[in-house]
């Protein structure tokens, strides 16, 4: 049985503070993700004690914050399940990530003619490198449909896999659906191919267990801020042979081994993709989350968001004129919810929520062509963590009914 939560929601300090008089409740996680206190006490430890300069130094600062830097490239590695830590490459974030596979990587292999698959339902982030790929290269961007409940078609992804697919490229939960994208099978199909898998695992790490070997996965991207971690910081996993052959695009120092006056040596992987000083506070306090949600359980974190969605969802079906988004069965998403409510312009919806102290987002959600095919141009999403509460569902479905009335009316 899943372990129930409540006690962790005390580690979150932001989250004990009223907004607009009422006690906030934070339904914006799949933007970002409050702090818990450890992470933030490993920053202020990090630069009250450690703070240097990483891999240059041999003083003893140096040598603690290096030590605690390449600590974390393992536990990421270990925490997503990879074969070892240099196929861990710390980023900016997913946006990073996808941009370095999509420019160093797919591009020198892509050539007029073949075909890069991506979804309808991608962020934009896992879609304009693509445009941008394609535009360059003369390669072509192909789509896959979504079924009408909003999850991947996979038939539509077996037709448009052919020997011209070079890349394929998913997200593994969508940040609009909260659809769960079955990538193990995908992978498996594409590799069938001889495509390249990417997957973008911005919404899935914070929320399920990863095991990129398990998925079989080629490249696979995350945000740490998304997961508890400071903003910043994101990783690339790429299996060695892959990360062997893509080219770095950014220069300098850190990731040179000799540096003459024409011309350069570059160091290994993965340091020959970390140029200039990095952010070490970023990768320090992905590795205090990585240690926190461990100890929280991934699987407990994904249980602990079904039971809220499937709590949610059907509270909200219920209101007369809301419309919700994504999956019924509730096996197939993640604590991510897109809904509109007739005649009323989600913006004005987000904003009297967040005057009875409710923080949710509206908008195009960084997916417009999915706006399109879902025939909308914005939607409001509730987005769950592990801190969110039954209660808090309870607060928002009520906050949600005087919204209603509000707009008919005129007063909250
Ligand atoms: N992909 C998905 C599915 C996302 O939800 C996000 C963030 N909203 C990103 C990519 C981009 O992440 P970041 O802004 O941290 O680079």
């Amino acid at each position: 049985m899943a372990k129930n939560l409540k006690k962790y929601r005390a580690d979150f300090p932001i989250l004990k503070q009223l907004v607009n008089d009422e006690p906030l409740i934070y339904f914006d996680n799949a933007a970002t993700v409050q702090k818990p206190q450890v992470v933030i006490d490993t920053i202020s430890h990090y630069y009250e004690h450690d703070n240097a300069n990483v891999h240059r130094g041999v003083h003893t600062l140096a040598e603690r914050a290096t030590e605690q830097f390449e600590a974390t490239r393992q536990l990421v590695a270990d925490f997503i399940h990879s074969k070892s830590a240099d196929e861990i490459l710390f980023t900016k974030g997913t946006t990073e990530s996808l941009n370095l596979v999509a420019q160093g990587f797919a591009q020198n292999r892509l050539k007029p003619g073949d075909e890069i698959l991506i979804s309808i339902m991608e962020h934009h982030s896992n879609l304009v490198p693509w445009q941008q790929v394609a535009q360059k290269t003369g390669a072509k961007l192909v789509y896959v449909g979504l079924t009408d409940d909003g999850r991947l078609d996979i038939n539509d992804a077996r037709q448009k896999m052919t020997g011209k697919t070079k890349i394929v490229s998913l997200t593994q939960i969508s940040n609009v659906l909260g659809s769960i994208t079955p990538i193990k099978e995908l992978t498996r199909m594409a590799h069938h191919i001889g495509a390249i898998v990417i997957c973008d695992g911005a919404q899935s790490v914070p929320n399920m267990p990863i095991d990129v070997r398990d998925l079989d996965v080629d490249f696979f991207a995350f945000s740490g801020h998304k997961m508890g971690a400071a903003t910043g910081i994101g990783v690339l996993y790429g299996k060695n042979t892959y990360l062997n052959d893509m080219q770095p695009l950014e220069f300098g120092g850190e990731m040179i081994d000799f540096v003459e006056e024409q011309r350069s040596t570059f160091k290994e992987v993965p340091w020959k993709f970390e140029a200039g000083t990095p952010n070490i506070e970023g990768v320090i306090s992905l590795g205090a989350t990585i240690n926190y949600l461990k100890e929280v359980g991934m699987v407990n974190i994904h249980a602990h968001e079904q039971v809220l969605v499937a709590d949610l969802i059907p509270m909200l079906k219920a209101i007369p004129g809301v419309v919700v988004y994504g999956p019924t069965d509730i096996e197939q998403r993640s604590g991510v919810i897109s809904f509109n409510l007739v005649n009323l312009h989600p913006h004005d919806v987000a904003t009297a929520l967040d005057m009875q102290g409710i923080a949710v987002r509206a908008g195009h959600h960084c997916a417009q062509p999915l706006m399109k095919r879902m025939g909308v141009s914005s939607t409001v999403r509730i987005s769950l963590y592990l801190y969110n509460t039954l209660e808090e569902n309870q607060k928002f479905i009520e906050a949600l009914i005087a919204t209603k009335e509000f707009f008919k009316n005129g007063t909250i």
